[in-house]
């Protein structure tokens, strides 16, 4: 569903002459219903192909086909309606803290033109689905991090986007809401069919809910396959880290 092919960005350099290579030609894809992590050292272009994927930067070169939609070079109306078909969901959650829980999944519904019946009923069915019942008057401040990062999926799914990606979106959580928070995606996505993308340094996140992976190393992917795949291969970096010691 998702094809990336030969994506390159490069930033200038900070602070003097020549450039980053921050992705060098990565070719990555994602099938329909997929739960895929990417994995990698820091630096190696985890955040940087989730900012091309979501149409926050633009690519230097290659492209992103999303169904058969090549989103990489779109402009103006074009860009803005492929940005409703992706969703985010950030580590620090990056809620309106002026704004109750309602209000913060509603923005989105805003934004997209719905009028205020239509946003209230999208925004009841969200708050269901993320099991944020009886908090909609709330501030994200009187919530806990699971729960403000129960707004954050909510709101992110509130266009109906084709699929979800997630930037270390439990890191701020500790072991046991970062299980909920999991758990919660897993079931996203076999309720409602949406594909997650998720970049983590945790391989528990990867044995918990991952259904394929990549490991991308110095802006290129090193590896990636299914689970399954990787941890029966002999030689794989990736399947040797995710069987635990001892099995
Ligand atoms: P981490 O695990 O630390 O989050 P990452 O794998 O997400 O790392 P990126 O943030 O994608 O890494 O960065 C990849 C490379 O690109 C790094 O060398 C980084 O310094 C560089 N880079 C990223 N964004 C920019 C930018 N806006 N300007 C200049 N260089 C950048
Ligand atoms: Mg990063």
């Amino acid at each position: 569903m998702i094809d990336i092919e030969n994506l390159v960005k490069t930033f200038p350099a900070t602070g003097g002459a020549g450039e980053v290579a921050a992705l060098r030609g990565v070719d990555l894809e994602v099938a329909e219903g997929e739960i895929f992590g990417i994995v990698g050292p820091s630096g190696a272009g985890k955040s940087t192909l989730l900012r091309c994927l979501n149409l926050l930067e633009r690519p230097t070169s290659g492209r992103i086909v999303l169904r058969g939609d090549d989103l990489s070079q779109l402009t103006g109306a074009g860009l803005r309606a492929a940005r409703r078909r992706i969703g985010t969901v950030f580590q620090q959650f990056n809620l309106l803290h002026a704004r109750s829980v309602r209000a913060n999944i509603e923005f989105p519904l805003e934004l997209a033109g719905l009028d205020r019946e239509q946003r209230r009923a999208r925004a009841d069915e969200l708050i269901d689905l993320v099991g944020l019942g009886g908090k909609e008057k709330a501030f994200p401040s009187q919530l806990s991090g699971g729960q403000q990062q129960r707004v954050g999926i909510a709101r992110a799914l509130a266009s109906e986007p084709d699929v979800l990606l997630c930037d270390e979106a439990t890191s701020a959580l500790d072991p046991t809401t970062t299980d909920q928070v999991l758990d919660l995606l897993a079931e996203l996505n076999r309720s409602i069919g949406v594909t997650v993308v998720l970049i983590t340094h945790e391989l528990g996140v990867l044995r918990r809910i991952c259904t394929s992976a990549a490991r991308l190393a110095d802006g290129r992917i090193a590896e990636a396959g299914r689970i399954l795949d990787l941890v029966s291969e002999p030689g794989s970096v990736l399947g040797d880290a995710i069987v635990p010691v001892g099995v």
